[in-house]
C-alpha cells in the first residue's frame, strides 16, 4: 500500500530543500537570535503557523513565509517568578498569537496594552521575549 502522504512529500521536493523538516524552526530562530520577531505564514491560505511549524495546520500547505508581527499586544494574565531573580511573566496576545515573556513593569491588569521590546535567544537555546507597558 503506498503511502496516503505522498502528495505532501512531492510538495515538499518541488522546493528542493535537502533540509526542509527544520527550516521554519531554523529560519524562526535565526530571526530571533537578530532580536528580530518573525513568524511563519503560510503562502496558501494565510494562517499564521504558530508554534513555528513546516507545513500548515490549517491547509497543510508547505509553502512557508517568515513575516514581521506587530509589536503590541494585549496582557491576558501574569505572575511573579521568583526563580533565580524575580521577575514578572506574563502571558501576551498578539494578532491571535500568545507568548509568555517577561514584563518590564510593574502594576499590571489582565486587558493592559502592552508592547514586544525585546527578544532573542538564551544560553540554552530557548527563545525569549520581554515587553512593557504602553
Ligand atoms: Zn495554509
Amino acid at each position: 500500500m503506498q503511502n496516503q502522504i505522498l502528495p505532501i512529500y512531492q510538495e515538499i521536493d518541488r522546493f528542493n530543500y535537502p533540509n526542509y523538516s527544520q527550516k521554519t524552526m531554523k529560519e524562526f530562530l535565526e530571526s530571533l537570535k537578530e532580536g528580530k520577531f518573525r513568524i511563519p505564514i503560510c503562502q496558501n491560505c494565510d494562517s499564521k503557523i504558530w508554534p513555528p511549524a513546516n507545513i500548515c495546520s490549517n491547509c497543510y500547505s508547505g509553502r512557508i513565509r517568515m513575516s514581521k508581527l506587530e509589536s503590541k499586544g494585549r496582557l491576558i494574565e501574569h505572575s511573579s517568578s521568583f526563580i533565580g531573580s524575580s521577575e514578572i511573566l506574563g502571558l501576551v496576545e498578539i494578532a491571535g498569537i500568545r507568548l509568555i515573556g517577561i514584563i518590564r513593569e510593574g502594576n499590571l491588569k489582565p486587558g493592559n496594552h502592552v508592547k514586544l521590546t525585546k527578544c532573542g535567544i538564551n544560553k540554552d537555546n530557548s527563545p525569549y521575549y520581554e515587553f512593557s507597558v504602553v
